[in-house]
């Protein structure tokens, strides 16, 4: 009794915060995600009914019981009348777990369908979303906002459904008893619920405070209490001073303790002062009305006990409201989510890739990254409104063609649009006009498996997962069948290929050594080799790839080099090459400058031609031509490969 009462003068005390009108579509939607439960829904909403019903009944048996004890009646009826009691106590207790039960499978129901429904969209919006989004506040809303949205959901279902026919059945049955008695015990009600009320805000005020100062006190002690920070506060620090400001925050946090158990119990009295009191009317009116025989005692009785249930839902529905619209705030905050558009979509009549090899095409490509506004959030963000202005334009009119098992080098300054061109291909965005074709089929009318099954990328990076090493392997392998041992000997065949094989042996659990970020820490180069490891292991026809050698010492970048070979081999390759090898031996070479291809041959015919080319190649490969050993980054090994 005294938790629940606590959690309704709760109710009331918050009842100042929200007073937002609800939003039509809002609910529209929240009715969309309640239409699969519906049979459940009504279910849930007639045992409410039948609950209250039995409720109601209990109290007028008794006064059945009454009456015919004043009548002197039989005493076969009176045993009877118990014995219905008893039943309907037990049929209580029975629905009352099968109604927990529902609203239970209702709620937990409903956050696995909002959380895969945002899981499922997030995960298909565009690249662009991610490098704006803050991870924090996305997973807070997978979480916090989909729990809250549950609550909502289930408060208005079992909240206010329950107590609404509750109210509605006492009220009806009491009316019918003795009207005159039923209004007068009403007009205590507003004595009580209006100085609850007034109470609110500050009550309120005082618990955030609180909440502020625990927070501020534990963030304290934890920093303190640590080995370096308890070191400074010896070396440098004033102790007492710090024991002086800790003791005023506790002191307050007393004093707040103090006031809240306060309040609470003021409250919690008052409202049984108050049905006290309305008791005393009923005995008072219904025993004067009795005595007249206006009204049998039986039904002095029952209206008194039914008082007893009336107090309750009135009290619940007081704060009902209130936590309904704020945990509607929750619902909204879920669907800003999912009206997010994912730029990037699959046609319903989408394609797969045409077998064998492919060429790869770009025709007359022109790009600009999408806007802020156009892929992103500003509550996401954490920013007061999105960035309107649409991105300049980054490629300007970029033509190229790989045939089936040819390798395209990139080349030009930073910032040029190399990395823009790479993400192209495997469509992580969308051109804004001209084409992307990959085996003479647009990329934007393929399939997105077949897409991924295609073309496959290394990035600078090479990021991966807190995982196995088999977990951050396997993921790439296409899923073809064949058992345990195949896939472990895929794995194996992929880790020599990428020149890993040595390594993840020596690993202290192999294959099932954990990597990423509070994993085993692996160098750049081995993570770039894991990462051309699961290129080769996915098989795919076309390799994007950007190189870095920026973080490799000499002996990785040999090997990484190797494994590079491994990937190109008969695969349509487009590589933003910072290596004079992989430039060397690319079938074209393109020099992209400020978004357009200025230049485009063989290494030898654009050397020939001085352009450029040549200018690049001087300034940036000609320090780690052999025969200059100690240079940072040479490919000694790799040279004409
Ligand atoms: P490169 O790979 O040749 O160094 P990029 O393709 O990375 O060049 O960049 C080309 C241009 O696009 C640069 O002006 C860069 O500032 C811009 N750019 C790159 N990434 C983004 C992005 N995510 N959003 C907006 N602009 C970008």
């Amino acid at each position: 009794m005294e938790t629940t009462a606590w959690m309704q003068l709760h109710s009331v005390l918050n009842a100042q915060q929200d007073r937002r009108p609800f939003d039509r579509a809002t609910l529209r939607r929240i009715g969309a995600f309640a239409r699969p439960h519906r049979r459940r829904i009504a279910v849930f909403v007639l045992l409410g009914t039948v609950t209250a019903l039995l409720a109601v009944a209990t109290p007028v048996l008794a006064g059945r019981v009454v009456d015919a004890i004043v009548s002197r009646g039989e005493e076969r009826t009176v045993v009877g009348l118990a014995l219905l009691i008893a039943l309907i106590a037990l049929l209580e207790a029975g629905l009352g777990i099968l109604g927990r039960r529902l609203s239970a499978t209702l709620g937990e129901g409903l956050i696995l369908d909002l959380r895969t429904a945002v899981f499922d969209h997030v995960q298909r919006m565009p690249v662009a979303f991610f490098t704006r989004t803050r991870t924090g506040a996305l997973v807070s809303r997978l979480n916090n906002d989909v729990i809250g949205a549950q609550r909502a959901f289930s408060n208005t279902l079992s909240g206010v459904v329950g107590n609404i026919v509750t109210l509605v059945l006492t009220l009806a049955v009491m009316l019918t008893l003795s009207w005159q008695v039923t209004l007068l015990a009403l007009v205590l009600l507003p004595v009580f619920v209006v100085p609850a009320r007034r109470m609110g805000g500050r009550m309120a005020r005082m618990q955030r405070e609180a909440a502020t100062l625990n927070a501020a006190m534990g963030t304290r002690m934890t920093e303190r209490f640590s080995a370096p920070g308890a070191t400074l506060v010896k070396l440098f620090g004033r102790p007492e001073q710090e024991s002086v400001e800790f003791a005023a925050r506790a002191a307050r946090v007393r004093d707040i303790g103090v006031r809240t158990a306060t309040a609470q119990s003021v409250f919690l009295t008052s409202l049984t002062l108050v049905s006290a009191l309305a008791l005393a009317l009923v005995y008072g009116l219904g025993g004067r009305l009795a005595l007249h025989g206006a009204l049998e005692p039986g039904a002095v009785v029952a209206l008194a006990l039914l008082l007893t249930r009336l107090y309750a839902p009135l009290t619940a529905l007081a704060g009902a409201r209130v936590e309904v619209m704020s945990a509607l705030v929750s619902f909204e905050r879920v669907f800003e989510v999912l009206d997010l558009e994912p730029l990037i979509e699959e046609k319903p009549d989408a394609r797969d890739v045409p077998d064998g090899p492919v060429a790869v095409e770009f025709d007359d490509v022109r790009f600009a990254y999408p806007s802020a506004d156009r892929v992103s959030l500003a509550s996401l963000e954490e920013v007061a409104s999105l960035d309107t202005r649409g991105g300049e334009e980054v490629l300007h009119g970029i033509s190229f063609r790989a045939e089936p098992g040819q390798t395209i080098a990139l080349v030009g300054s930073s910032g040029a649009g190399k990395s823009t061109v790479a993400q192209l291909l495997p469509r992580l965005y969308d051109v804004d006009s001209g084409a992307v074709r990959i085996g003479g089929v647009d990329v934007r009318d393929l399939t997105a498996r077949s897409l991924r099954a295609t073309v496959g990328m290394v990035t600078q990076d090479g990021h991966l997962f807190h995982d196995t090493v088999r977990a951050n392997l396997v993921m790439a392998r296409p899923d073809d069948g064949g058992g345990a041992a195949d896939v472990e000997a895929d794995l194996w065949d992929a880790l020599r290929r990428a020149r890993l094989e040595d390594l993840v042996r020596a690993l202290p659990d192999g294959l099932d050594t954990v990597v990423g970020e509070r994993g085993y820490r692996l160098s750049g180069g081995e993570r770039q080799r894991m990462t051309i490891a699961r290129l080769l292991l996915a098989r795919q026809r076309v390799v994007v790839l950007d190189e870095a050698t920026a973080h490799l010492d000499n002996t990785s970048e040999a090997a990484v080099q190797e494994a590079l070979t491994e990937a190109l081999a008969d695969r349509t390759a487009v590589v933003i090459a910072h290596r004079l090898s992989t430039v060397r031996s690319a079938d074209r070479i393109l020099v992209v400058e400020a978004g357009r291809i200025v230049e485009q041959g063989t290494h030898e015919e654009l050397l020939t031609a001085g352009g450029r080319y040549a200018e690049l190649y001087r300034a940036q490969f000609e320090q780690s031509q052999p025969g200059q050993p100690g240079q940072p980054g040479a490919p000694e090994v790799a040279v004409g490969v």
